[in-house]
């Protein structure tokens, strides 16, 4: 229901548009593929991904011997799904069971990284664990109050310092905090000023440096934040970070804002790392696991 009502957007413009052509067209030939590769590049599913897809989908008729629209729909749909998702178990989050787990969100500033950070520790706290938030974006102005105000929706304490003081300290204390009071998770905001690459990379591994030095095998998940309604933008960014960092999974934020949704397969199939979660509003339970299958029915129905 969550996924149907916040892909309503999405919905709208790809399921009509697809609706539309297999009603057009009773047959599938060249020109239907034609058709559906210009539907799938409007709701931003990237031009490679889009080849890729539309190469598989004519396989698969072939091969099937369809040769009506209307069954291919299902192929389609078939086909989204299986671009989606490589495993079945990839959009787990890698929770330490012996101990604390540390997730770093990453991202550009206004991806929804603070929000994600309040809506995730809430997620996780409402799964019976406890929860600790750091507060490492120390260079937006506002990212510590409004973090401050998520943990106190959630009744979650923020570990957090001075506006401008060095996130990767704040991390330190954060993980005493988190050790000394034997917490399952701590989720970790950073900042995200791209404009400055290189600092805002080399900060990253200073914070995975003190991570990796305090708690060995941690982080278990650093978890990029990405914008949906940027689009193509968004592919982009997530290059430049996973250059810089090891990325594990992808956060997609705003699903509910954009009729771009497509975007989704693109992050996917491109980038290979699993899209994890997704941010479906702007409130505390508008966060949902990822759900290859739902997402597609969701596009569909
Ligand atoms: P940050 O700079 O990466 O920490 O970004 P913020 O967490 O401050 O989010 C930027 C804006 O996006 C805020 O106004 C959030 O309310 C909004 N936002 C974040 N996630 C979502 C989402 O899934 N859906 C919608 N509609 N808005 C979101």
């Amino acid at each position: 229901e969550k996924f149907r009502d916040g892909l309503s957007k999405t919905r709208q413009s790809f399921s009509e548009k697809v609706n539309n052509l297999v009603k057009r067209y009773r047959k599938v030939d060249e020109d239907f593929f034609e058709e559906l590769e210009d539907i799938l590049i409007e709701s931003d599913v990237g031009v490679t991904t889009v080849m890729d897809l539309v190469e598989k989908l004519k396989d698969e008729a072939r091969t099937r011997n369809i040769k009506d629209s209307d069954k291919l729909k299902d192929v389609i749909v078939e086909v989204l799904s299986d671009f989606l998702t490589k495993s079945k178990d990839e959009t787990k989050l890698n929770l330490n069971p012996d101990g604390l787990t540390v997730i770093l969100m990453v991202g550009v500033n206004g991806a929804g990284k603070t929000t994600t950070a309040g809506k995730l520790a809430n997620r996780l706290r409402n799964e019976g664990k406890s929860v600790l938030l750091a507060a490492a974006d120390t260079f937006r102005a506002g990212a510590i109050d409004q973090l401050q105000v998520w943990g106190d929706r959630a009744g979650i304490d923020v570990i957090k310092h001075q506006e401008g003081s060095d996130p990767a300290s704040v991390v330190f204390d954060a993980l005493k905090a988190a050790k000394s009071r034997h917490a399952d998770v701590l989720l970790c905001d950073t900042a995200g000023r791209l404009q400055n690459k290189v600092n805002l990379m080399k900060e990253l591994e200073k914070i995975k440096r003190v991570i990796n030095r305090e708690c060995p095998g941690a982080p278990q998940e650093v978890l990029l934040v990405l914008d949906a309604t940027t689009g193509q933008n968004a592919l982009n960014q997530a290059k430049l970070f996973r250059q810089a960092s090891d990325v594990t999974g992808i956060v997609l934020t705003k699903l509910d804002g954009t009729a771009k949704g497509g975007i989704v397969l693109a992050v996917r199939h491109e980038l290979d790392i699993p899209v994890k979660l997704v941010g479906l509003g702007e409130k505390i339970n508008d966060l949902q696991v990822f759900d290859a299958d739902a997402f597609v029915y969701g596009l569909f129905s």
